[in-house]
């Protein structure tokens, strides 16, 4: 008999983890697909392998990563299905989600869809009528099976073409965890995520700095959006300064690595050679604002931020040297920044 194959949607959360594991269980061969973009789990991409590796080992399945970031950059300029709590637009998430696996099925040789949805754990996107809208808004009519909760809803083709046996599915509802906790001791998955999740538009502060790029209401413009705005957004200090500056600094040595990373040709980078302190990055509304080459008014009050978060040493009172570099065309300047404000700036 031929051997199907699944596509399974697969956050890493889970009711994920033990929907795949389900219909694996079944006969099924489930391959997973865990969505990321730069809102959730976007670091993946930086070592897709160790991810894959680490997956296998910990629930023996086999997962790609594949990267949603473009299209949801555009879905949130306008959700059709609006936006809960924070700036999180689950039902239209979840539909773009079902939509690529869709598209995903044939590449894969997958047959249906797997979710772990469970019928009212979350009170927008996991509705009886909003889970039936997903699966129609996202084209999968009877393809998305929910192991967890298939037994509460109508059959899907898995069931009725005989691939999974629906006596063996579940009927889990409700916020309760103790039947899928149950059900993971039951095949042998004690490492798993806290449910809180790690979505950044579902937290009530993160969220609201990506909701003030999109009211247009940042220094870098909506329309001109990209994926490192997002991450630098996410990471460090935040400063809007006068004058168009967007300025990002390091709390500690892995925020000034990653910033560093995320540098981008046109910004500023800017740090204090032989002091402790920040790593920051300037980033401007337009090229305008930098393409001075005096050193721009903006640039002394990034300066000073920096220095002011500078580690303080007992007994220096002669101020601080912040060295700032133009990404590239590898432009330096020195900007001597005293303790009671700024007196100079040189060009290296
Ligand atoms: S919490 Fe985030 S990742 Fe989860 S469905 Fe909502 S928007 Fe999508």
């Amino acid at each position: 008999m031929k051997q199907i194959t699944a596509l399974a949607l697969f956050s890493g959360g889970l009711d994920s983890i033990l929907a795949a594991k389900l219909v694996a269980s079944l006969g099924v061969r489930v391959l997973a697909v865990k969505f990321v973009t730069p809102f959730f789990d976007y670091e993946l991409l930086e070592d897709p392998e160790k991810y894959k590796q680490e997956i296998m080992e910990k629930y023996g399945l086999e997962v790609i990563l594949h990267d949603l970031s473009h299209n949801y950059l555009e879905l949130l300029h306008n959700p059709s299905h609006g936006f809960g709590k924070n700036f999180n637009p689950c039902i239209d998430c979840k539909i773009l989600m079902c939509s690529r696996a869709r598209e995903m099925m044939a590449e894969c040789g997958a047959s249906f869809l797997i979710s772990g949805e469970v019928i009212g754990q979350r009170p927008m996107s996991q509705r009886r009528d909003t889970m039936r809208v997903i699966e129609r808004d996202s084209d999968n009519d009877g393809l998305l099976l929910r192991p967890l909760s298939a037994k509460l809803m109508d059959p899907t083709k898995a069931e009725t073409e005989g691939w999974v046996d629906r006596d063996k599915l579940l009927n889990f509802s409700g916020r309760g965890r103790t039947r899928q906790i149950q059900l993971a001791k039951e095949f042998g998955v004690t490492d798993f995520p806290a449910p809180a999740g790690g979505c950044i538009l579902a937290d009530p502060i993160l969220s609201e700095r990506i909701e003030k790029i999109y009211k247009g209401d940042f220094v870098i413009q909506v329309a001109d959006i990209k994926i490192s705005d997002i991450r630098l957004l996410l990471v460090g200090r935040q400063f809007e300064l006068s004058g168009g500056g967007w300025l990002i600094l390091g709390r500690n040595e892995k925020e000034n690595q990653k910033i560093e990373s995320l540098t981008e040709d046109g910004d500023i980078l800017l740090h204090m050679p032989e002091h402790p302190g920040p790593t920051a990055l300037l980033r401007g509304k337009n090229d305008v604002i930098f393409n001075d080459e005096s050193l721009h008014p903006v640039l002394y009050k990034a300066a000073d931020l920096v220095a002011r978060y500078g580690k303080k040493i007992k007994g220096e009172d002669t101020g601080v040297i912040v060295e700032t570099e133009r990404m590239g065309n590898g432009s330096n300047s020195l900007i001597h920044v005293l303790s009671h404000g700024l007196v100079s700036g040189d060009d290296a």
